[in-house]
């Protein structure tokens, strides 16, 4: 799946699942305020797993950070597509994330400040802004991720699992998206099920259990096909008009079920 729609299903799933407006589900519930800044926190999650990949358009997102970490992932995770983009690589995100979570400091003026969501979140708005197309250069993908992470980390609320809630939100379907597409993914890394042979004649088979040990759904077909534009058009317009009806509500108490 292309970067940007990865983005744009993270931002869906976290209105989806923290808004209370009657378009949501509102599980996690959250004020106006969080939907938006989750929705965006959960759209850089959901380009978490690619960076897993040092030449991939995440890891040029803040330079040279993400081009070393993004190294680093690829060695660890035992390259692009295994150990980032399965349940073991989603639990580890999430406890990361609830480890990083707990990090606050007591600053003057502003009290509590989370320092770790701040940092994590430099991290994915850089990846949100760069898929999405907002960044621009490095100097202003850089700067932008340093603003918005201070107003994070000053403004997180006081309770932590927030932070992982939004990471396990977003990796989880950055993973569907990619299990939607004929390459697969392989979700149980680093237990590598190759496929029998004597099942090669089976069609259905061929399709949903790759000859690389990769499992697939492949209703999307190829990465960038019309059919991932087809699901992906009506899923960003939801997380467009969701984030949208949350940042009014949050300015100006404005909300269309009044
Ligand atoms: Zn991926």
């Amino acid at each position: 799946m292309m970067g940007g729609h990865h983005a744009a299903s993270g931002a869906a799933a976290w209105v989806a699942v923290a808004s209370t407006a009657p378009h949501a589900l509102g599980w996690y519930p959250v004020t106006p305020l969080g939907v938006v800044t989750g929705a965006l926190l959960t759209a850089g999650a959901a380009l978490l797993p690619d960076l897993d990949h040092h030449s991939g358009t995440i890891a040029h997102s803040l330079p040279p950070v993400t081009r070393i970490l993004a190294r680093i992932t690829e060695t660890v995770s035992g390259g692009h597509r295994r150990g980032t983009h399965s349940l073991l690589g989603l639990a580890v995100f999430v406890v990361l994330a609830t480890a990083l979570g707990t990090f606050t400091a007591e600053v003057p003026v502003f009290g509590s400040v989370a320092v770790g969501a701040g940092i994590l979140s430099v991290l994915l708005m850089g990846f949100a802004f760069k898929a999405l197309k907002i960044a621009g250069g490095p100097g202003r993908s850089w700067f932008l991720a340093l603003v918005f992470s201070a107003f994070i980390a000053i403004y997180a609320p006081e309770n932590n699992d927030w932070l992982p809630v939004a990471v396990g939100l977003g990796v989880g379907v950055h993973i569907l998206g990619d299990l939607l597409t004929h390459q697969g993914v392989m979700v149980l890394w680093p237990i590598h099920i190759k496929r029998p042979r004597s099942l090669a004649r089976f069609p259905v088979v061929n399709k949903l259990w790759r000859s690389s040990g990769c499992f697939s759904i492949p209703l999307i077909g190829a990465a960038g096909s019309w059919r991932e534009w087809a699901l992906m058009v009506p899923v960003t317009v939801y997380a467009i008009f969701g984030v949208t009806v949350a940042a009014l509500t949050a300015l100006t108490g404005w909300s269309p079920y009044a």
